[in-house]
């Protein structure tokens, strides 16, 4: 039996899936957060370039991916698929698990796969610098790479207390030439308005959003990025679960489940929305499990309705399973499931009963992340183990109905910027985290935007 599927430069995808051509119910239009109306291209045009927002609104069905951004893909891509031989052994299980292993990129993880289209189309239409947010420091890092590529000035603004209490990533985005601020800064508006309320404030990853955005308003030559969430990040994942498609029929196989770790919904877009194709065009089921932390759970018990991006209101109303916009998630080890809301196209899918989500502690998926690294050899990111505590979940049921299902999963980063959390979780002091109802009703009493 083959173990490693790998596949050659040039079948790496030519073009993006949009899921949107698919949907039965398309996503319900970003409203402005002020007039609650509709807003059209032109008021997100200060903040990204025309292609990207093009590519947010449009109904294709597939999108060409530009030559000159499959050539930097081809520093990592294809990426490898892996029957987890090792795993499924350890459990005793009779299902198939196959992993896609997205850590072999630059940064780390799957975020160069949007952070490159980024920077390549704000250099097609003469951006000089881009600003953006990152929390734990993923989406900054490979950001920072892919600007690098395109000359490309680089802003991060990194939340203070990550940017204090994790310093590599921000020496990773400092290496790549990037600018890296410790939000709140005095650099903006917003931060100082913060400061002067708290001059010791550990920042947050909506303060983080605003700074970037308001510089981003201020200069023509400035824009945005966002890591996450936007319909156009979704669909430049996709590359994921497209190169999956191909590597499962190589090894003779087809998924009954597809899973991945859950934080705003890309890297579970790219690796399943590929495979929900299937079921939107030809009937098929596979069921497709969206992973997210019990201490930050929008997608099992947060509202569907509209909120905002941010916690200061900068960003336009977006319909989404929330758990309100200012829900402070408790400092978990998964830094980049701690975001209180879900992406448009993916909120829809659940609304709609088209994809599943379930929650998990974090000891669970330490636990899961640990029998991976000893059964794999891959030490996964804490945001992975989320997907990871699911596959052993579903193949223990498996087990008990004597049912033997193909699974797949994304690993979607490694963990070697984690060691702390996996050594407090070796020296037993790793805590549990799980949000109480009187918290989630607290959170989103305090809503007022419109319902859906
Ligand atoms: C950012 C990040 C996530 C969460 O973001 P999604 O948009 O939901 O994919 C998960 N895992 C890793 C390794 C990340 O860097």
């Amino acid at each position: 039996m083959q173990k490693k599927i790998t596949l050659t430069e040039d079948e790496i995808p030519e073009s993006w899936y949009n899921i949107v051509a698919d949907m039965p119910n398309k996503p319900l239009p970003p409203l402005h957060p002020g007039t609650h109306e509709p807003i059209g291209p032109e008021m997100l045009a200060p903040l990204f370039p025309m292609e990207l927002i093009k590519q947010e609104v449009t109904a294709d069905k597939w999108v060409g991916i530009p030559e000159e951004v499959r050539e930097v893909y081809k520093i990592w891509r294809p990426t490898p698929m892996f029957r987890a031989t090792g795993l499924e052994k350890m459990l005793g299980t009779r299902a198939k698990i196959y992993y896609k292993y997205e850590g072999v990129s630059p940064a780390g993880s799957h975020k160069p796969n949007t952070a490159v289209p980024q920077a390549y189309y704000n250099k097609q239409e003469g951006v000089k610098r881009i600003t953006t947010e990152t929390g734990a420091g993923q989406w900054g890092s490979a950001l920072s790479f892919a600007c690098q590529l395109f000359g490309i000035e680089c802003d991060v603004y990194m939340v203070r207390a990550s940017y204090e209490g994790k310093p590599y990533r921000k020496i990773m985005m400092n290496t790549w030439g990037a600018n890296v601020y410790p939000s709140p800064s005095e650099r903006t508006q917003a931060g100082r308005s913060i400061l002067a309320q708290d001059p010791n404030s550990p920042g947050s990853l909506g303060i983080a959003i605003s700074e970037a955005v308001e510089l981003a308003m201020q200069a023509d030559d400035t824009k945005y990025a966002l890591g996450s969430v936007l319909n156009h990040v979704l669909m430049h994942q996709t590359v994921i679960g497209l190169e999956a498609i191909t590597q499962l029929e190589k090894a003779g196989d087809f998924p009954d489940i597809v899973v991945a770790p859950f934080g705003g919904g890309s890297n579970f877009a790219g690796i399943a929305f590929p495979f929900l194709r299937y079921n939107l065009e030809e009937g098929k089921s596979i069921r497709c499990i969206a992973a997210e932390p019990a201490s930050c759970p929008k997608l099992t018990r947060g509202v569907f309705r509209y909120d905002l991006g941010d916690t200061v209101g900068m960003t336009p109303l977006l319909p989404m399973y929330t758990l309100g916009h200012n829900f402070i998630p408790a400092p978990i080890h998964a830094g980049g499931l701690r975001y209180h809301g879900a992406g448009a196209i993916v909120s829809q899918l659940l609304n709609d009963g088209l994809i599943e989500a379930q929650a998990f502690k974090q000891l669970e998926c330490f636990d899961a992340g640990i029998k991976f690294a000893r059964a794999e050899g891959i030490i996964p990111a804490p945001e992975a183990t989320h997907a990871i505590a699911t596959v052993i979940r579903e193949a223990q049921r498996a087990n008990e109905e004597g049912t033997s299902p193909t699974i797949l999963f994304n690993l979607c980063g490694h963990g070697h910027f984690d060691m702390a959390s996996y050594e407090q979780y070796l020296a037993g002091k790793l805590v549990e985290h799980e949000v109480t109802q009187e918290e989630i009703m607290a959170s989103l009493a305090e809503l007022d935007t419109p319902l859906i």
